[in-house]
């Protein structure tokens, strides 16, 4: 059985962890691994470690940085198949599907190694005579990344190769329930040359996120996890004077006109609903059908998942894998039930779908519920697993209000052919991304990722040109160094005009 532990100053954790969670198959439901839960004391000393490493980080050139940070980016595509087993055999989700998460996390890495380009300040030259004003952005200090079961490596990936580029260090404290794609990615951060105690990883539960929250020496938190926690960090975080940016859970609708070719509609939410089996933030849980093409959809999207191949991510055959735990698929799976007391009506029932795997895991396939009104449950609550809902509605005026009025606003996607009708949408859409025949429209990396109500808590959106603001803060330097020795001592407030004038007097 694997043992998990944290990542302090450049090497595993040395000592007996007090608290620990165990880590399993999803695909067969055995245990694989126990991982360590930190205490107070183990996330102080990952905190040591990273306020130690800063004072030389930040002031190693831009130059050093950008190496170490091109030499992670090759030995994490040496390594990408090794990362996407790990997250096969934690998360679940097929091998196709965990490559694709670790080539997205790539892509950040990437942008990360333009950092030199990306922390240019601007230079004004006479801001007033003799004059010059200047802007910087410099590293907060050590800055913390708290992140989901749901992507192991991506979500790590979002936030810290873009902290540690701006000079800041880090503490990961990654998923409880796949923890060991952190570890492989903190030995590639050494391997890469990356200073000891620049990144570290703790492990754990509640107790573990709360300390990050109120250590004095943290800075500031980038959360990505359920609305719940993250509204709780986000208040926390805050309340300690960090900088917080704490993004949530979703309920992401799919748009479709009746003028849509509805077999590219019904491939992309069978694709957007169960792929990774629903359990992404940006997963389309909501097929909105407009003006009467509800039935042209159900059918098309009841054939395509018949044919679906749902079982083990290490099978290359599946395209579909288990759920996370055994509570997580009981929950998804209770809003059939849910669903059908409430009055809609299950198109796709998932429990009934054929499974190519082992009893013991943690298995649902995937499940369409139709009829679904805007009251019921399984609109309201984000459910997180392979269940698309249906709700049928007039026109693009119904859906866009039925989106403004659900309560959060991740990504939002309209399928059609008429490009007027896509402008409206995307102009007047309440959500942070915007897919026009795209159903899954997450920014790549030099654009910014975040949703809006409770699926954001906080200003700047996370990784892109945002990520770089929110890991520096700006100064803004005036200097002057001619004149200097002509003493006229002057109590008027430093301004343009009159600064010209007296200048102007001296000559
Ligand atoms: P979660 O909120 O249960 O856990 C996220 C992190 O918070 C984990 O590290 C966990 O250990 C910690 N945590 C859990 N409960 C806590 C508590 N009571 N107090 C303090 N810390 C706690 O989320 P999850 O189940 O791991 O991930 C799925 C959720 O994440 C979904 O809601 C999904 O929509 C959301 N998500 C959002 C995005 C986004 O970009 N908005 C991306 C991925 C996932």
């Amino acid at each position: 059985m694997n043992h998990i532990t944290h990542w302090i100053d450049g090497k595993p954790f040395v000592g007996e962890a007090q608290r620990h969670g165990k880590v399993f198959d999803p695909a067969t439901g055995e245990q694989t691994g126990e991982v360590d839960f930190a205490t107070d004391a183990e996330v102080d000393a990952a905190v040591a470690a990273a306020t130690a490493a800063f004072p030389a980080w930040r002031a190693t050139s831009l130059a050093k940085r950008t190496t170490a940070l091109f030499a992670l980016r090759e030995l994490l595509a040496t390594h990408l198949d090794e990362v996407a087993d790990l997250l096969t055999s934690e998360h679940g989700k097929v091998k196709s599907d965990a490559a694709g998460e670790v080539a997205r996390g790539l892509e950040v890495v990437e942008f990360a190694c333009g950092i030199a380009q990306l922390l240019k300040g601007e230079f004004s030259e006479h801001a007033s005579t003799g004059i010059n004003v200047h802007s910087l952005r410099q590293p907060l200090g050590v800055v913390a990344g708290i992140t989901p079961f749901n992507f192991p490596a991506m979500v790590p990936l979002w936030m810290f190769p873009l902290a540690i580029a701006c000079g800041n260090t880090f503490v990961l404290k990654p998923s409880e329930k796949d923890p060991s794609a952190s570890i492989f990615l903190a030995e590639l951060v050494a391997e890469a040359g990356i200073p000891n105690g620049v990144f570290n990883v703790v492990h754990g539960d509640k107790v573990a996120v709360d300390r990050i929250l109120t250590h004095p020496g943290i800075a500031a938190v980038s959360f990505v996890g359920s609305t719940a926690v993250a509204r709780h960090v986000y208040e926390t975080a805050a309340r300690e004077g960090k900088r917080v940016q704490a993004l949530g859970g979703a309920k992401n609708h799919m748009v479709v006109l009746p003028d849509a070719d509805m077999g590219d509609a019904a491939d992309a939410a069978v694709g957007a609903g169960f792929g990774s089996a629903g359990e992404r933030c940006m997963a389309a849980s909501v097929l909105v059908a407009v003006g009467g093409c509800g039935d042209a959809l159900v059918e098309r999207i009841q054939t395509r998942v018949a044919r679906l191949t749902v079982g083990p991510g290490t099978d290359a055959d599946s395209e579909m894998g288990p759920l996370v735990t055994a509570e997580h698929r009981d929950r998804v799976a209770s809003y059939l039930g849910i669903g059908e007391a409430e009055g809609a009506k299950i198109a796709i029932d998932g429990r009934n779908h054929d499974i190519h795997g082992e009893l013991g895991g943690y298995w649902l396939g995937p499940c369409l519920i139709d009829e679904v009104s805007a009251e019921m449950r399984v609109y309201t609550d984000e459910i997180f697993g392979p269940v698309l809902c249906i709700i049928r509605v007039d026109s693009l005026d119904d859906a866009l209000a039925l989106i403004e009025r659900n309560g959060y606003g991740n990504g939002a996607a309209i399928f059609t052919r008429d490009g007027g009708a896509a402008q409206r949408f995307e102009t007047e859409v309440a959500a942070g991304m915007v897919g026009i025949n795209v159903a899954i429209p997450v920014p790549v990396s030099y654009y910014s990722f975040g949703g809006w109500n409770s699926s954001l808590f906080g200003d700047l959106h996370i990784y892109g040109p945002d990520g770089v603001q929110f890991y520096t803060r700006g100064k803004a330097v005036t200097s002057r160094w001619q004149n200097i020795g002509e003493h006229h001592a002057s109590l008027a407030f430093p301004n343009a005009t009159a600064s010209e004038k007296a200048n102007e007097g001296n000559g």
